[in-house]
């Protein structure tokens, strides 16, 4: 009944995830409110580590895409199951590092780093700055030279595949603002480059090639590719590319449709693939590194919030309003994206009508859900949005000055808050008024 192992039906008839009742949570604290399950954090932390140890020997590391969900505590619970994070920001970088995350366990990434964030990322001695092109090769080397250090660094490539959809196609990707492409030997040159520098030590090669992805076959493509690129590069310039990221992408079952395959199955089919192809081309075989974001946490969260207005319009639709909405998931409003949604305080009531879960944002695209098959709900009904681990709170803003919810991490019946949520203080507190406005 539920897209998530999370979630279960209580003896009430009512949501419990992490042991925890739904509708408790919203009476200690309020709505909406932002649910994780640390339970199935861990456990998909242990599927990834496990498998890279199982099928690679060990001889890899997972890193959890902190993009998905940055928070101090999340740092925490994937650094106590033995993975590392990367990061796509300063503010990620120090979140993590003031949540005490081991900084050689770190890669950054972006495309256009700050000189700002590469002082940071170099301060802070990350594991791997993942290079996105030659005016922050030339800065990195700079920097990294100025503090007297050398930079571990990867390069982040376009291996000519886009698997952002069902379907994924090779080729036609080198228009994207991310990396240097291979057929045009962009990707071949920045390398040569980098060898030439003082600063820095050419580690590896990294390729991210879409995200939901439910197929093994994009994943098995770009470590062919990436691994014929390796070998290209030490026939033609005597280079040991010695670490080979394959990014993140795997995909979620967001609703009863999405029929992710198992998460160990990507490193499995992919060392199957790394291992042949070294054989075959006599390479040694690389360090391999894939970085997990949505999948470690989406499935893990939801987010629940309070029903307000209802408007039926006769052979239209009916309009759901709830108390939160684009602020806190914007997802459907940027890409269409399916939730899946329940009704918490009523798991057992018979789904009656259609009906189209909107946020209280003053935008008509601010919906969560449309046309879901739902039980009737009145003022003060709770529904619960599933899978809303990933790409929600990371996502949110304070659009229309709405204060962003708490999250609360729940485990074994028990519950902690993680984030508080924000009050209308937070929201004023950056604002100036120049005193000549009077
Ligand atoms: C976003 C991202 C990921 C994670 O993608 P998911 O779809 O969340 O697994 C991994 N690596 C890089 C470089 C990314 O930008």
């Amino acid at each position: 009944m539920f897209v998530s192992e999370a979630l279960k039906t209580n003896s009430l008839n009512h949501l419990e995830i992490g042991g925890c009742d739904a509708v408790e949570l919203v009476e200690k604290y309020g709505t909406p409110l932002y649910v994780m399950d640390e339970g199935l954090i861990r456990k998909n932390c242990r599927i990834y580590k496990n498998s890279m140890d199982k099928y690679y020997n060990g001889n890899g590391m997972v890193l959890y895409a902190s993009k998905a969900f940055s928070a101090m505590a999340i740092y925490k619970i994937v650094d106590s199951e033995g993975l590392g994070i990367d990061v796509v920001s300063g503010g990620e970088l120090y979140t993590a590092y003031k949540a005490g995350f081991p900084m050689d366990k770190v890669y950054f990434h972006g495309n256009n780093k700050t000189i700002a964030e590469i002082e940071l990322a170099i301060d802070k001695d990350v594991r791997r700055i993942v290079v996105d092109n030659l005016e922050e090769l030339k800065n990195i080397d700079r920097i990294a030279g100025e503090k007297g250090k050398k930079a571990c660094i990867s390069f982040r490539i376009k291996p000519g595949i886009d698997a952002h959809t069902h379907d994924f196609v090779q080729t036609g990707q080198i228009d994207s603002k991310f990396g240097v492409a291979l057929e045009n030997g962009e990707a071949l040159d920045i390398i040569k480059f980098a060898s030439t520098l003082k600063n820095v030590s050419v580690v590896g090669v990294h390729c991210h090639i879409g995200s939901q992805i439910f197929d093994l076959a994009p994943f098995e493509l770009a470590a062919k590719v990436m691994l014929e690129f390796i070998s290209q590069i030490k026939n033609e310039t005597g280079i040991v590319i010695e670490e080979l990221n394959l990014g993140g992408g795997f995909g979620i079952k967001y609703i009863p449709a999405h029929d992710p395959i198992e998460y160990d199955s990507y490193i499995e089919s992919v060392s199957k693939v790394v291992k042949g192809i070294c054989e075959d081309k006599r390479i040694k075989l690389p360090f391999i590194v894939m970085e997990p974001g949505r999948s470690i946490v989406a499935s893990a969260g939801i987010t629940l919030y309070k029903v307000g207005a209802v408007k039926e319009i006769k052979n239209v639709r009916t309009y759901v309003s709830v108390d939160g909405g684009m602020a806190d998931n914007p997802r459907y409003a940027l890409y269409q994206s399916p939730y899946d949604a329940v009704l918490a305080n009523r798991l057992n009531a018979p789904k009656e009508n259609v009906i189209t879960i909107a946020g209280k944002c003053c935008e008509s695209g601010d919906i969560l859900i449309k046309d879901i098959n739902f039980p009737k709900v009145t003022a003060g009904d709770i529904i619960a949005v599933m899978a809303t681990g990933a790409y929600n709170y990371s996502m949110s803003s304070n659009y229309n000055r709405i204060p962003r919810p708490p999250v609360v991490l729940v485990h074994e019946g028990k519950s902690r808050l993680i984030v508080k949520g924000e009050d209308y203080e937070d929201i004023i507190r950056n604002d100036i008024i120049p005193e000549d406005l009077g």
